[in-house]
């Protein structure tokens, strides 16, 4: 697969154009930034650590029967994926509360979320990604009615399957993010699953092995993303 030309740099990814209309290559650096891209750093390892993680669970997706863009890994950094046109909002289930939910509500991190939250939130950087609901999506044509039904069904059967997925590893899945496009008039899951996009708590211990250790200073995060990989069998 050829790289032509670089279609978009976000924070933590760089996007390709191949040979291939359909298809393009995800490029996984090691930048890692934070509140807004406030914090930024380097971390060694880290865009090989996510790209791999990544095409581990958006294959264990597939096989689940969740369409997602993934297509093959191509190196240690890069992945090839179907191109979406992509659906400007962020869906959030939270399992357990934490974040940004304990800052808005005021409420403890660590309660038990029975049933789980379904969130939207606008990707929109100046505006600090606010919160939406499905109103706002269908009136200013973000998304409509129906595509926003079916990101809520495969946001919640990620959750049955990767909840028991992690907690076979001994892990608590708190809370991710998923993003969505169309590919061909289909609802597809896109961007990425890693511990960028999420929480993963120890089970025993609580201790947390996500991007929560970058946002507050806890060090030793990609260690914690490789654990995380390591318990629930990704090679690196
Ligand atoms: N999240 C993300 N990108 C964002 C905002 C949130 O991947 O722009 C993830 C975050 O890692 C967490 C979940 O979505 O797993 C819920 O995040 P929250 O709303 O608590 O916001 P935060 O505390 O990250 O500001």
């Amino acid at each position: 697969m050829e790289k032509r030309e670089l279609l978009y740099s976000g924070k933590a990814k760089s996007v390709y154009s191949t040979d291939n209309p359909d298809t393009m290559v995800l490029e996984f650096r090691n930048d890692t930034s934070a509140f807004d891209g406030k914090k930024v750093e380097q971390l060694d390892r880290k865009g090989m650590v996510n790209n791999k993680f990544n095409a581990f669970i958006m294959t264990k997706l597939e096989e689940a029967g969740i369409p997602t863009h993934f297509e093959s890994l191509l190196s240690d950094t890069e992945s090839a994926v179907k191109r979406l046109d992509m659906i400007p909002l962020e869906c959030v289930v939270r399992n357990v509360s934490a974040g940004s939910l304990c800052r808005r509500l005021g409420v403890d991190e660590g309660i038990d979320l029975d049933p789980p939250t379904f969130e939207l939130f606008l990707k929109n950087d100046a505006l600090g990604d606010p919160m939406v609901n499905e109103y706002h999506a269908r009136s200013f044509g973000w998304a409509e009615e129906a595509h926003i039904e079916i990101m809520k069904k495969l946001t919640f059967q990620v959750n049955q399957v990767l909840k028991k997925m992690f907690d076979d590893g001994g892990l608590i899945l708190v809370d991710y993010k998923l993003e969505f496009g169309l590919y061909k008039g289909e609802v597809v899951l896109g961007d990425e699953f890693s511990p960028d996009g999420c929480r993963l708590w120890d089970k025993e211990t609580r201790e947390k092995l996500d991007k929560d250790r970058f946002r507050q200073g806890l060090g030793n995060v990609i260690e914690g993303y490789e654990e995380v990989g390591r318990r629930i069998g990704v090679q690196f």
